[in-house]
């Protein structure tokens, strides 16, 4: 059965972590029950359409700060408007500090059945770095509220390339996530993004330089790889059968819709996003259209960020033609430095290619 995703943006966080761009403010609970019912609203208005919806995305921002009940209002407003399938995964981001068992267990009882979690090192001094307000054991003292409330499908998040990281101190965090026993473990470089803290005092922070970056970035892999994370996207690691079913969606370019402040979505073949402004959004949301969304292009550039690539056959169920000759020639210059992975009816970017994957992207596509 066809079915579409859902995301929803919960902007709200209990402070601003210094590396961090994403659109959030400081909860106040009139505020998050004003954004409660605003949300309500605009997932009311696709009920009776007959969309059946297979994932549901609370991200953020920090979600489990909406505790359980508002979170529960949202699934049932989500429940009444759209079709779940039967297995339809249900994932809300965490962030350790906010974990309780009241709060996992109230997270079970509202639906939530895959936790996504921001546990980014395993190093104390790391993290202390990188503003978390969380340490290694409140970490795992959360994975274990959550397992206990009866939620066995955990992704955790990791950092690669934080100020200080040696490839012996990812290792031993890669080791302590392992003990963890995720099912999923998202492993990100770390980006400075414009506007935030870290751009302003980047020169101060003894940031790895791009040998170091890429060694980290291969050997996290590698060392995820021994432990039976297997990598299916440029950042995501998994145990088999565990892959992050709403992600997958986005870099198979599938349809999700998308609610809240700085949300995107692609429906009806339209992408569009709601601007960065919560105030806006609870009074009333303004969706802005962004264009045709699913062309030949965007859906090669979002599947090679995948570890299967672009393959004839799918070429062929989606657009009804073969995969373009074209992509293939150009992709097999790559191929002997390591950086794809060709066949006469597909295309990959290996491990090392993910390193220069805008590079190589542009380069097989135009
Ligand atoms: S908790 Fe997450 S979303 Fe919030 S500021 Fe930190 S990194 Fe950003």
């Amino acid at each position: 059965m066809s079915n579409i995703g859902i995301y929803i943006h919960i902007p709200f966080c209990a402070g601003k972590c210094p590396y961090c761009d994403f659109y959030s403010l400081p909860l106040s609970a009139d505020t998050a029950d004003r954004y409660t019912d605003a949300l309500c609203r605009e997932i009311d208005s696709y009920a009776g359409k007959g969309i059946v919806c297979g994932t549901v995305y609370f991200g953020g921002g920090t979600p489990s700060l909406m505790g359980a009940p508002r979170i529960e209002r949202i699934l049932s407003h989500i429940k009444h408007s759209f079709t779940l399938t039967p297995d339809c995964e249900i994932t809300l981001e965490a962030n350790p500090c906010t974990v309780t068992p009241d709060i996992a267990n109230g997270f079970a009882g509202a639906g939530i059945n895959r936790i996504s979690m921001g546990v980014q090192s395993g190093i104390d001094s790391e993290l202390a770095a990188l503003g978390r307000k969380h340490d290694s054991a409140r970490a795992a003292q959360a994975v274990k509220y959550i397992r206990s409330a009866g939620i066995d499908n955990i992704s955790l998040d990791l950092m690669i390339a934080t100020p200080g990281q040696t490839p012996d101190s990812l290792r031993r965090s890669v080791d302590f996530l392992a003990s963890l026993e995720p099912k999923h473990i998202s492993s990100y470089l770390l980006k400075i993004e414009k506007g935030t803290r870290y751009a302003d005092i980047s020169e101060t922070l003894c940031l790895p330089d791009e040998d170091m970056q890429s060694r980290l970035y291969l050997e996290s892999a590698e060392h995820l790889e021994r432990y039976g994370y297997k990598q299916y996207e440029i950042s995501n690691f998994s145990l088999p059968g565990y892959e992050s079913r709403h992600n997958l969606k986005y870099w198979n370019c599938e349809e999700y819709i998308g609610f809240g402040p700085s949300a995107h979505g692609y429906f009806e073949k339209r992408r569009y996003f709601y601007p960065r402004d919560l105030m806006q959004y609870i009074e009333a949301p303004q969706r802005q259209d962004d264009g045709e969304g699913g062309s030949r292009e965007e859906y090669a550039m979002l599947r090679l960020r995948l570890t299967e690539g672009i393959t004839d056959t799918l070429w062929r169920g989606r657009f009804g033609e073969p995969l373009p000759k074209e992509y293939i020639e150009r992709a097999k210059k790559y191929q002997p430095h390591g950086l794809t992975e060709c066949t006469d009816s597909s295309v990959k970017l290996t491990c090392e290619g993910f390193l220069v994957s805008n590079a190589l992207i542009s380069g097989i596509l135009y």
